[in-house]
């Protein structure tokens, strides 16, 4: 008897995430190819993590000529690639001269250190000086380790978890909120400039420079996670640029290696002397491999202008999909190529198997929204078949939503 690949899927992997949608074996620019090899255009970029689509002839050659040369030593010495990809974070970031680096190998770690930061910024000088209060926004995410997840205000994920790591409250997302909550026992404000699992949320205008200015005031550190957004992903470099403000710290991972797992602390004047030797670290974090790939990454975004081409590529799609003629389509949201298409209904876990079977791959970050991050790289050609994949694929809901609401005939007819 033979077994397919959904059946070892089923049996071997965790069950923590749902069924898998597909078995991938290649891939190549925007385009991803089945164990069929059926041909899929991917506009979900492996959540934007494929800043350089697939198979980029630069990344392929950073990963093959660093792992020819040296992949690893730890953290008690310092490789090329480590420290020239720090001074690159610096520079992209603006941190000046005091700016630090702390690189972790995933989102998570990189929010993981920020957690720690916030704490040691918090730790009292005397009874009257701690900061054991940590705010955060509801529905952002900042991933699903023990600490994170206590950042991350969703309460169902939480809930099997509990108790959690003790401090942190939730806030929404207003500047009212924000002054109300605030006081000078808050160690740290931590939020996502546009809250991409939730559906491409982005801030409310004006919020980043209120929270830098009300932070600012008491004396709490701004931490500003842009996993998702960052690498140029917004059509800038990382998102709270558009505001032009300064943050303490930000975090990054997703976009800045290409694919290959690298993330990263990126800290800003006094919290950058915060940690201290022995409070934090990890075994794999700033290895040679990876940071050879994300520099060869990041110095591929900025030298074909990719976040340039993000900006121009956002507005491009966002005004062809709102040109779509489909009662399905409400409006776009988000920043650059990242796209949250809301839906007038809530059909969005049908509009992506919709689209799975005419060949285009996105995602349904809730409900009602279509979240869409494509590789960086994109031009005229993947945003006319990404228009006419999912025109096709609205269409094919729509009919179906159609047969679903037509009067059964004998009923009329009864
Ligand atoms: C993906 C993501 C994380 C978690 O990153 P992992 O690499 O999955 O641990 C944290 N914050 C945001 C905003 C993210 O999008």
């Amino acid at each position: 008897m033979t077994t397919t690949w959904r059946d070892d899927a089923s049996r071997d992997l965790v069950r923590s995430f749902g069924e898998r949608m597909e078995l991938f074996e290649r891939g190549e620019g925007a385009h991803l190819w089945d164990a069929d090899g059926r041909r899929y255009l991917d506009f979900l970029g492996g959540i934007a993590v494929n800043s350089l689509g697939y198979a980029h002839p630069v990344f392929v050659a950073a990963v093959a000529e660093q792992a020819a040369k040296l992949a690893h030593v730890s953290n008690y010495f310092a490789t090329p690639p480590q420290l020239a990809l720090a001074a690159t974070l610096k520079r992209l970031a603006g941190t000046g001269e005091s700016g630090r680096v702390y690189f972790a190998n995933s989102g998570a770690e990189a929010n993981e250190a920020a957690f720690k930061l916030a704490r040691l910024h918090g730790r009292p000088v005397d009874a009257r000086t701690a900061r054991p209060r940590i705010l955060a926004l509801r529905d952002a995410f900042h991933g699903r380790t023990m600490g994170t997840l206590a950042l991350t205000g969703k309460t169902w994920m939480q809930e099997p978890f509990a108790p959690m790591v003790p401090g942190v409250e939730f806030l929404d997302s207003t500047v009212e909120a924000l002054e109300k909550a605030m006081d000078e026992h808050v160690a740290a404000l931590f939020l996502e400039p546009i809250k991409g699992e939730a559906g491409v949320i982005p801030l409310p205008e004006g919020y980043l420079r209120a929270a830098r200015e009300i932070t600012e005031r008491h004396g709490a550190l701004l931490i500003i996670d842009e996993i998702q957004t960052g690498a140029g992903r917004t059509g800038e470099w990382f998102a709270f640029q558009h505001a032009g403000i300064t943050p303490d710290a930000i975090t990054v991972a997703k976009g800045i290696g290409g694919g290959f797992p690298i993330g990263a602390l990126i800290t800003y004047g006094a919290a950058s002397d915060l940690f201290y030797p022995g409070t934090h670290g990890s075994t794999f974090g700033g290895n040679a491999l990876g940071t050879a790939v994300a520099g060869a990454v990041l110095g591929e975004i900025e030298s074909a202008g990719l976040v340039e081409n993000a900006a121009r590529r956002g507005v491009q799609i966002r005004q062809a999909v709102e040109a779509i003629d489909s009662d399905l389509v409400a409006g776009c949201r988000g920043q650059g190529l990242l796209i949250g298409i809301g839906l007038s209904r809530p059909v969005a876990k049908a509009v992506v198997a919709a689209a799975q079977e005419h060949g285009l791959i996105v995602n349904a970050a809730n409900d009602e929204t279509i979240r869409l991050a494509p590789p960086l790289t994109i031009g005229d050609d993947e945003i006319a078949e990404f228009i006419d994949l999912f025109t096709a694929s609205l269409r094919t809901v729509a009919d179906a939503l159609l047969l679903e609401d037509a009067p059964d005939t004998e009923e009329v007819s009864a």
